[in-house]
């Protein structure tokens, strides 16, 4: 028997998606790809000059998913010379004729989904929920990129061959909606996936190969940064690369461009110190189902995740009870069980890190609550924790993983906060919940960030509808999903002249 997810982001979210859980059909479809896939061996990379290394699933260790053969430095120069050799003739194929490679892409993304699924699930660790909306999202990019496409070809042209440098947080949708993006416009590419999560982008190159795309105009480069991501980006060839991780990351390669490339484009999507607002008139029930979702989904590491919540004292102790009892019905665990809601952290360095900030934070006696890890698992789980801050100021860094920090202030301060957490300099993700317009009003007057929530959660920006992207330290724009970010892809072919 098939437990039901715990009822917090339950049947409404997938249904949403398209699938329903209680549907036998649709539970069949997603068993039928992970069971055949459960054990099987995936490879990313050139086996014949690449170095072997053992990708295995997060939440058991002992469950070897595949091999990836990371690339040298010859490797990536090699590639830069095919991608500048193949870019031209990608760039004079009519723009119809790209749109609809990658809207063919879409449909083998959807053929093969629940392959997809058990791949997000073994070499990401993402639960179910999250699996269906990456899939989601990747597919939902290729087809508004490809719509937009003929939009931004006016007056301009390709850049050429673009380094597009994404994150195992989304391991297939920021993949490929970077991919997307540069393709769309008549740009080659090579892409270098996070080094935990090179399999889902092989198989995800893989389809794009087999929906047309000539080899060297997308090619895959598997590695770390240093032996792969640092000789991509110091490559003079390149036109410009397409970033998402770290703040730190992103200086450094904009400083290397800046050296050896200053022509060419970067579009830098970092980190965030997000924070929701939680006021006296705020509906408790919604808000802490916003507030559970928004920091413990994808086990709290997303960029937009909550990582500060503010609450008004005169609701804390019930916003607050509420809060420990729907952690209380998260499900952590193994994704592969439908019931998770919760599941590992992506690799050891990343549970390290967290647990010893969460021991550092109890040391300090700030522990509110916490959830314990799954028990007999040698998985790389974090459990859930909550701890007591006196406001955005005092928390040093962006906490990647399912770890909240609560802050509480009274009603006449509501812009200190809003100017405490501008002062951080990120700009990413802001949640408010009110029921007040006023309040709206004043908070959108007074905030700098990218993705501002009223009375919802702040995750899971959809594509088309609400572009995603951060100003400050948390990115440079345009926002990906929205109107502008193909433009960024193309150069003015000519200055417009007065009439
Ligand atoms: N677009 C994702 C969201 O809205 C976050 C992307 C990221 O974590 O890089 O939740």
């Amino acid at each position: 028997a098939i437990s039901h997810p715990s009822a917090i982001y339950g049947k409404g979210r997938l249904a949403a998606e398209g699938w329903d859980l209680t549907d036998p059909r649709d539970l069949a479809r997603i068993e039928e790809g992970r069971t055949p896939f459960a054990e099987h061996r995936w490879s990313a990379g050139d086996a014949d000059t690449g170095t072997p290394r053992e990708i295995t699933n997060p939440a058991r260790p002992e469950d070897v998913v595949g091999t990836v053969f990371e690339a040298s430095a010859d490797a990536v120069k090699d590639a830069v010379a095919r991608g500048v050799a193949a870019q031209p003739g990608w760039a004079a194929t009519p723009v119809a004729e790209r749109a609809d490679i990658l809207r063919r892409i879409a449909d083998l993304y959807e053929a093969n989904a629940p392959e997809i699924f058990a791949l997000c699930t073994r070499e990401a660790g993402k639960s179910l929920f999250d699996g269906v909306a990456e899939i989601r999202e990747a597919v939902d990019f290729l087809r508004y990129y490809a719509n937009q496409a003929p939009r931004a070809e006016k007056d301009s042209e390709a850049r050429g061959l673009i380094a597009c440098i994404s994150p195992w947080n989304f391991p297939l949708a920021i993949f490929t909606g970077q991919i997307a993006a540069a393709l769309a416009t008549g740009n080659a590419v090579i892409a270098k996936p996070a080094e935990q999560t090179p399999l889902i982008a092989a198989r995800a190159v893989q389809m794009m190969h087999e929906a047309g795309l000539p080899e060297d105009v997308i090619q895959l480069m598997p590695g770390d940064g240093p032996n792969v991501g640092a000789p991509l980006t110091a490559d003079p060839r390149i036109a410009g690369v397409c970033f998402t991780g770290s703040t730190e990351v992103a200086k450094l390669i904009d400083r290397q461009l800046a050296d050896t490339a200053p022509d060419a484009m970067l579009i830098a999507e970092t980190g965030g110190m997000n924070a929701m607002i939680v006021d006296s008139t705020a509906l408790p029930e919604q808000a802490v189902r916003d507030i559970l979702a928004s920091s413990f989904q994808s086990a709290g590491q997303r960029c937009s995740a909550l990582r500060i919540l503010y609450v008004q004292r005169d609701v804390e102790e019930r916003v607050l009870d509420m809060l420990y009892g729907g952690m209380e019905a998260l499900g952590m665990g193994d994704p592969w069980n439908l019931s998770t809601d919760v599941g590992p952290v992506i690799d050891a360095e990343a549970r390290d890190g967290i647990l010893s900030y969460c021991e550092e934070m109890e040391g300090k006696g700030r522990l509110l609550k916490q959830l314990e890890a799954p028990e007999g698992s040698d998985g790389l789980f974090v459990p859930p924790h909550v701890f007591r801050v006196s406001g955005i100021e005092e928390m040093e860094r962006e906490i990647f993983g399912p770890v909240l920090h609560v802050a509480r202030f009274d009603a006449d301060e509501i812009d200190d906060v809003v100017a405490a957490v501008n002062a951080k300099g990120y700009g990413l993700t802001f949640g408010l919940h009110t029921r007040i317009d006023g309040r709206v009003q004043q908070v959108v007057d007074g905030i700098h960030v990218g993705n501002l929530y009223v009375n919802r959660n702040q995750i899971g920006a959809v594509v088309g509808s609400q572009p995603f992207g951060g100003e400050g330290l948390s990115g440079t724009g345009p926002k990906a999903g929205g109107p502008l970010y193909l433009t960024r892809f193309r150069k003015p072919k000519s200055e417009p002249s007065d009439p």
